[in-house]
């Protein structure tokens, strides 16, 4: 009679090398004590989605935090799920947000560490080690079952209201005559092979979560597919080997696979493998109609990490307000730490949300107006111009072709304690301040300019033509403010708002109506930055050649 050994010999003839061997190959990390290894596995599945960004930004910051190893692995057992060139987009937007592993797949099929190969499809031989283990222990076996034979078995489940699935006495394989086994392979029968469970779903497991905190779970008794019929492993299987041998600490994940935490305890119990510690990360919400639900690709524009890419915004405020749904005590911290990197902050897994974290757009608008509000303009400029390097090529030209010019916009009303908070993204620039220049100011319909229409078009005329023939560059701010009133004054307007609040009859408007003529004839808009630095960047010839242009309409 043949037995389990002989069994993994006709099974895997060609592996020579034991578990040990892999234990020598990958050690233990020397790596100071409290040091995580954390990893994030993408499957090249599609593009980035944004949970997907978080589970992978806050993976790499306890990480980095703790002086540990961050690595990406590629998860591309699903060749028919693939999705080409994924696998490169993937890495790509995570480097557009500094999250840049230690060591891992880096795309192209390139790859960096001594604990590879970092892709799934490369590492057949290290699993087929680890199953030829398992069948040599008796715990594991080939399971020839077809299709219709496990769907046959799943209808008589239901038809008796017992669990579904494959286990103690509804596995046909099981216990079947190590011979008889042998016999059908050499016949060539098709098989998958089967981990053989010992537990029993009427036990309970009790297991700590790093974030879920202290669990009651249901322990498996499922004898899962751990190899498919095209010799690679279940997610299952993988995780189990890649964790262990490339010596991952904590396994940082959605919380999606909580329910398959039996499964995993019981498989790193039985190669005698120390668990790693686990912790499920909640999943990214968002409200709808005052309900939640998951953010979804189909339906969420923000679900796809590209829509922030593509809009503009910067990986500070974005990344920011990640940590703002990641900890329930960071905005508290930066309340205290106004002056701080955000990076600064220590994240802690015991004050992760628990059930869901919810994602609000508006409050990723509001952290990004508030921090690029505070960039210097300088360096405002390489982020923009690095973005419309790619998403804005007409803004890029304008920034290229003259520098500073880009740079004394930005730099309006910046430098200051309260600064102007007008952008929430790169993409929000433009549109606002594209009338700086001249052929952005012609395609303006100076026939449909926003003019107030209780006040005459011959008034407007008049203070327009007297500003560019008065006007004088050399004015301090308030210099130049009493100039303009002086010339509200002239023409019958109040140089006071209240003033002319009391007595509207005796004034043909106020000195904030004649500051709007000269913004709707400079910037074509009734809301456009600080008058007075518009006038000055623009210079005086283009502000008097508008005004003539305008005047010309009136
Ligand atoms: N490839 C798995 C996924 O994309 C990874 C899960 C894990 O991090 O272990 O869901």
């Amino acid at each position: 009679m043949a037995d389990y050994k002989e069994l993994a010999q006709v099974i895997f003839p060609d592996i020579t090398q034991t578990v040990a061997d892999l234990e020598k190959k990958y050690p233990k990390r020397a790596l100071k004590e409290g040091a995580m290894v954390t990893r994030f596995a993408p499957s090249p599945t599609g593009f980035l989605h944004t949970g997907s960004l978080f589970s992978s930004f806050v993976s790499y910051r306890f990480a980095k935090q703790s002086g540990g190893i961050f690595y990406i692995r590629l998860e591309d057992t699903d060749t028919k799920r693939e999705i080409e060139g994924s696998a490169e987009a993937l890495v790509a937007q995570l480097k557009e947000f500094d999250i840049l592993p230690d060591e891992g797949y880096f795309g192209d099929n390139k790859e960096k560490g001594a604990y590879g190969p970092y892709q799934q499809s490369k590492r057949a031989t290290i699993y087929a080690v680890c199953i030829k283990h398992l069948i040599e222990q008796g715990r594991a076996y080939p399971c020839f079952c077809t299709a219709d034979e496990l769907a046959e078995l799943r209808k008589m489940q239901e038809a008796r209201k017992i669990i579904p699935g494959y286990y103690g006495p509804y596995a046909k394989y099981r216990d079947f005559p190590i011979d008889a086994v042998i016999a059908k392979i050499k016949a060539g029968d098709p098989y998958i092979i089967r981990f053989k469970s010992m537990g029993n779903h009427e036990n309970k497991i009790f297991f700590h979560d790093e974030i879920k905190g202290d669990l009651e779970l249901t322990e498996n008794d499922q004898d899962i597919v751990i190899l498919k019929s095209d010799g690679l492993p279940t997610y299952h299987f993988a995780h189990l080997v890649d964790d262990h041998f490339m010596r991952t600490t904590h396994v940082t994940r959605g919380e999606e696979w909580l329910s398959s935490l039996p499964i995993h305890l019981e498989l790193f119990d039985t190669m005698g493998f120390e668990r790693p510690k686990y912790a499920h990360y909640p999943v990214i919400m968002k409200m709808e109609d005052n309900r939640r639900r998951k953010i979804s690709k189909r339906k969420d524009a923000e679900a796809s990490v590209s829509f922030f890419l593509e809009e503009g915004y910067p990986k500070y405020g974005f990344l920011e307000y990640l940590l703002t749904i990641a900890n329930s005590n960071y905005e508290a911290w930066r309340e205290t730490h106004l002056d701080a990197d955000y990076l600064d902050f220590e994240l802690r897994f015991d004050k992760m949300a628990l059930d869901g974290a919810l994602f609000d757009l508006a409050k990723v608008q509001s952290i990004s107006k508030e921090r690029m509000a505070y960039r210097s303009a300088v360096d405002l400029c390489e982020e923009v111009k690095e973005w419309a390097k790619v998403y804005q090529k007409e803004l890029y030209e304008k920034i290229t072709a003259d520098e500073s010019y880009f740079i004394s916009i930005l730099n309006i009303e910046r430098n200051k304690e309260k600064p102007r908070k007008d952008y929430a993204k790169y993409g929000d620039i433009y549109p606002m301040i594209g009338f700086f220049y001249d052929d952005v100011y012609e395609t303006i319909d100076l026939d449909a300019l926003p003019w107030n229409e209780q006040i005459e078009r011959g008034e407007i005329k008049a203070c327009l033509m007297d500003y560019a023939a008065s006007m004088q560059m050399d004015l301090s701010e308030e210099e130049w403010f009493a100039s303009l009133k002086q010339l509200a004054l002239r023409h019958g307007f109040s140089d006071n708002v209240k003033e002319w609040k009391k007595n509207k009859a005796a004034f043909k408007g106020h000195i904030g109506d004649v500051s709007e003529f000269l913004r709707i004839a400079l910037s074509g808009r009734k809301n456009a930055p600080n008058l007075y630095y518009i006038i000055q960047i623009l210079g005086e010839q283009k502000v008097k050649q508008r005004i003539k242009q305008v005047v010309s309409t009136l």
